[in-house]
């Protein structure tokens, strides 16, 4: 993504001119609360992209300061400046970092698809139910290349652990971490860029070699790490809807056999919920294509804001939508009720669709788009996949039949 796709950078806290003068447009707050109110009041026109975090204005509360950020805008880019590295952050710099490193920092942060950041890396394979099941033990003494290839084909969220490891056994050395930025490094440690072609993978700090070896290692180390993330996005391509970063229809037809086959084990109910943009065809002849494309990735971004950390977004057709309700409700028992924090949380996320301001569609735009959709839950509207999918495609065009801008839940005890 090229640097003027990426938007508004905003710096909260103290930064040097010269840093400041490397990114355009940007704007500076002082303290956090600014920063928030920044983020929540940013627009489309010129939208807040990037943030970066001093870590002098979040003190000991960097995990809270980034929530609040996240629950605004999931989308965010969140680079902490500071002395140590910082896990909730997507990215971690040192305070005295130049701006043609922090360029490449959140370019290399911006690369990953919006679902995920790189410090929460989640298992797509064990979230597909598509990992292997062989189960392997290391049988010489020292790890080694054959250790890392096992390790990227079926446990690849070890892998730079399983590398770390290697790389410790073989070298001898006392200390070696990856980290992001070379100024978070111990400062008794040595480091080296680690770095194939155009691709940054971060830095290799180590103690206990020479300057020598520890290149020689980086090299060798930033060719397994290009390869785990070549890995990686060829998965995600073949399961992410580019457009809206949501997942794709194959997603949510593999994700949710594995669900169902759960929910079936520890007798918990499952939902799905399949919705659909009211009257799509008209914002698209009305403001352009590019308007409804916005529309697809301002929709997904709020669906985001209002479902649990468990649940999936999917887009399964062009105005179509699809979330898997994965959060773990408690165990059924004979003869208990739907589950109603789903219905909650549609209805919540129609009424915040309907009251949106979506600025493609002008200034007024305030309450002129909606959805319409339906819920159907395991096990009281069916029992396998396509029937429980077949189900709420039912409920959609119920709603739509009814008039639009509604939910078709199917619960005798509730209506939206
Ligand atoms: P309804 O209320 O019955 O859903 O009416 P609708 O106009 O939304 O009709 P429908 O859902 O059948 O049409 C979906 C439209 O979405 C058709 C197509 O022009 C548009 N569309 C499909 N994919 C894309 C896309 O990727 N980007 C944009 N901008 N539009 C898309
Ligand atoms: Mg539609």
């Amino acid at each position: 993504m090229s640097r003027q796709e990426r938007g508004v950078t905003l710096f909260a806290g103290s930064f040097n001119e010269q840093l400041l003068d490397g990114f355009s447009p940007s704007k500076t707050v002082r303290n956090i609360f600014d920063a928030i109110g920044e983020v929540s009041t940013s627009t489309s026109n010129s939208p807040i992209k990037t943030i970066v975090l001093d870590e002098r204005v979040v003190h000991n509360n960097a995990r809270v300061s980034i929530d609040a950020i996240r629950s605004i805008d999931p989308s965010a880019i969140i680079v902490y400046s500071g002395n140590h590295q910082q896990a909730d952050a997507d990215v971690s710099v040192g305070q005295d970092v130049t701006a043609e490193r922090l360029h490449s920092a959140i370019e290399n942060a911006s690369s990953l698809p919006a679902e995920f950041n790189l410090s929460d890396e989640i298992d797509l394979d064990a979230v597909l139910g598509i990992a292997d099941e062989v189960s392997f033990s290391k049988s010489t003494s020292q790890l080694g290349d054959i250790d890392l290839v096992r390790t990227l084909m079926h446990q690849p969220t070890d892998f730079r652990n399983t590398l770390l490891r290697v790389l410790q056994e073989q070298t001898g050395w006392t200390y070696c971490e990856i980290i992001d930025d070379e100024s978070c490094a111990p400062d008794t440690a040595l480091t080296t860029s680690l770095r194939y072609g155009h691709q940054e993978h971060g830095c290799l700090a180590a103690i206990g070699g020479s300057t020598s070896d520890l290149q020689r290692w980086g090299r060798w180390a930033s060719c397994w790490l290009e390869l785990h993330r070549k890995q990686r996005d060829l998965k995600l391509l073949a399961y992410q809807d580019e457009l809206s970063g949501a997942w794709n229809r194959r997603f949510l037809k593999t994700c949710f056999n594995r669900e169902l086959n759960l929910a079936k084990e520890s007798r918990r109910p499952l939902t799905v919920m399949i919705f659909d943009i009211d009257d799509f065809k008209h914002y698209n002849d009305t403001w352009g294509h590019d308007a409804g494309d916005e529309i697809i990735r301002e929709v997904v971004k709020l669906l985001r804001t209002i479902i649990r950390k468990g649940d999936h977004v999917c887009r399964i057709g062009g105005d179509e939508f699809a979330v898997l309700f994965c959060d773990p409700e408690p165990p059924r028992e004979p003869g208990s009720n739907h589950p109603t924090t789903v219905e909650i949380l549609a209805k919540r996320f129609r009424e915040q669709v309907s009251k949106a301001h979506f600025p493609k569609l002008g200034e007024e735009a305030t309450g002129v788009l909606s959805i319409s959709g339906g819920l159907a839950t395991f096990p009281w509207d069916g029992v396998d996949v396509d029937a429980i999918l077949h189900k709420a495609d039912e409920r959609l065009l119920q709603s739509k039949s009814q008039g639009k801008n509604s939910i078709t839940i199917g619960n005798p005890n509730s209506k939206e």
